[in-house]
């Protein structure tokens, strides 16, 4: 049976697991305790289901904790969670208060393990008052954050900050994200899993059955972008992009797929937006996808020419990273952790409007060997700066850092 470090290391390269083995020499037999909210659904409990197992693997000690709560710890965190988005939402004093018991009640639950682990890793809001309730700790405590913190609510933001502060390091994913806090922060950016059902390599019949189930040509040009329907997303400029650059090519298709919107009343309007723009033109498909999609988001991405991700406004942009794995050349909106990845004229182009977009979409289908060359050197790009592994090692890196 292969292991994981073996599974990953076909794909990262040797060097990558023992530098990874290097890092992990100092911490053997060290114990880590993650802590998040959930194990199911969401960024960081995909990435845990993955890290956890990796790093004992790599001989560390390493567990996934998960904090439970009832329905108004949850109304709770969700409002925080907006509220450090930069949200101006007030969350009373009695659930701020309900957020406290909850975390102290956790505390108890977990107390030895917390208490007695060489590196704790406390993951968002939800479990940061945990902290408070460990007295006797002897480990190091690492906030990780998430989200974007650069403009909370400040009266959410001093009420966090208070657990927070007693930290020893914090982790933001970019430094625009980052608040100043009485320890060092670190930033250290998300990264995807090669190994996932949307990341791993897929055979042809899969892709072909993909390709005839949504009815693209294979003969023709196909740009896409996959993204929620959100006006800071901008599928109408694509669209707009996609009809300039069609006058150069005239079958040239596009598909703009993204999640049910249901329970989102925007998501619906910005739904209903896409489809006029789109009209009754047949070459544009608009795809509703399932929150499970991921195998036909792989295989999308990957029966794409170029991928684009004409976004206003972006955190990270996890689709950018996933498109750049799949080799391809990614036209980004100038913005945000678009910029990180996208290095323009090398991984793609970063754009500002629609006629930058059609522009760039004009030229690279010009220059097939160029749209070749910039694929590859994007999926290098993931492989070196995005992976999951590399994630893995600036955790190691600055777990080497803390231990004393
Ligand atoms: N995604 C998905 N289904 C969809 C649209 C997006 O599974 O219909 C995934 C996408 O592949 C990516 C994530 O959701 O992994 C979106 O992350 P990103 O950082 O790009 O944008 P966000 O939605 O967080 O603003």
């Amino acid at each position: 049976m292969t292991t994981m470090l073996e599974q990953y290391a076909a794909v990262t390269g040797e060097d990558v697991i023992r530098h990874l083995r290097q890092l992990a020499a100092p911490l053997q037999g060290k114990s880590v305790v993650h802590v998040n909210s959930t194990r199911v659904g969401g960024g960081v409990a995909e990435i845990l289901d993955q890290l956890v197992p990796l790093t004992r693997e790599l001989g560390i000690d390493a567990h996934w904790e998960v904090i439970s709560g009832d329905r108004d710890f949850y109304q709770c965190t969700k409002s925080m969670h907006n509220a450090i988005q930069g949200n101006r939402i007030a969350i009373s004093d009695a659930l701020l208060q309900h957020f406290e018991e909850v975390n102290a009640q956790n505390a108890k639950q977990l107390q030895a393990v917390l208490e007695q682990a060489d590196f704790v890793f406390i993951h968002d809001p939800q479990p940061a008052a945990l902290l408070k309730f460990c007295p006797r700790r002897r480990g190091q405590w690492i906030w990780r954050c998430h989200i974007d913190a650069s403009h909370p609510h400040r009266y959410t933001w001093r009420f966090i900050e208070k657990f927070v502060r007693g930290y020893d390091a914090s982790i933001f994913s970019l430094p625009q994200f980052a608040r100043r806090l009485p320890h060092p922060a670190y930033i250290i950016p998300p990264s995807i899993d090669p190994l996932s059902d949307k990341n791993i390599a897929l055979d042809t019949e899969e892709l072909a059955s993909v390709r005839s189930r949504f009815d693209l040509n294979p003969e023709a040009p196909l740009i896409a972008q996959i993204s929620r329907f959100d006006r800071f997303k901008d599928p109408v400029g694509v669209i707009e992009a996609y009809k300039l650059a069609r006058q150069y090519l005239p079958n040239l298709q596009l598909v703009l797929a993204g999640g049910g919107a249901s329970d989102d009343p925007e998501g619906e309007a910005v739904l209903a937006e896409v489809r006029l723009a789109a009209g009754d033109d047949p070459n544009i498909k608009v795809l509703v996808l399932p929150p499970d999609s991921h195998r036909t988001i792989n295989a999308l991405q990957r029966l794409s020419d170029i991928v684009l991700q004409k976004s206003i406004k972006e955190g990270f942009g996890l689709t950018v990273t996933e498109a750049l794995w799949k080799g391809k050349p990614v036209i980004g909106g100038d913005t945000g952790g678009i910029r990180l990845q996208v290095v323009n004229f090398h991984t793609g182009f970063l754009v500002n409007t629609p006629q930058g977009a059609a522009l760039r979409i004009r030229y690279l289908f010009n220059q097939r060997q160029r749209m070749q060359e910039m694929g590859t050197k994007s999926k290098q790009f993931v492989r070196d700066n995005f992976l999951l592994t590399r994630q893995l090692r600036e955790y190691l890196t600055l777990m080497v850092g803390l231990h004393h």
